[in-house]
């Protein structure tokens, strides 16, 4: 594994803080060199990384990797409820993709600050 190198280029106007915060633990922990990476980001400009998967990083190719397991499967990454039908969102900070499910409720409230 490689050590993965993620340049952010964050605009905090547009993005709610609870994602903000969940994007900015990716990026301290790849410069603290706690992320596990897949071996082509340095032949790749983007960076995937999911909320289901936070010790992870990869390349778009590898992406589908990250598959939630278990209970991660069905809970909303901003109320932490487990529901029936997870809305996959994308979020692109820079040369990040980050990816993050939410339940009905915060899909409708995508702006309010964590609960
Ligand atoms: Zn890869
Ligand atoms: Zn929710």
């Amino acid at each position: 594994m490689s050590r993965p190198t993620i340049t952010t280029h964050l605009d905090t106007s547009a993005t709610p803080a609870w994602l903000m915060n969940k994007v900015r633990t990716i990026a301290d922990r790849a410069a603290a060199g706690n992320l596990r990476a897949c071996p082509h980001l340095a032949t790749t400009p983007t960076r995937c990384a999911a909320a289901w998967a936070p010790d992870h990083i990869a390349c778009p190719t590898c992406f589908p990797l990250l598959d939630p397991q278990g209970a991660e499967d069905n809970t909303c990454d901003r109320c932490r409820r487990e529901v029936d039908t997870l809305n996959l969102n994308l979020a692109f900070c820079g040369p990040l993709l980050y990816a993050y499910g939410l339940c009905d409720f915060c899909m409708t409230t995508i702006d309010l600050e964590a609960p």
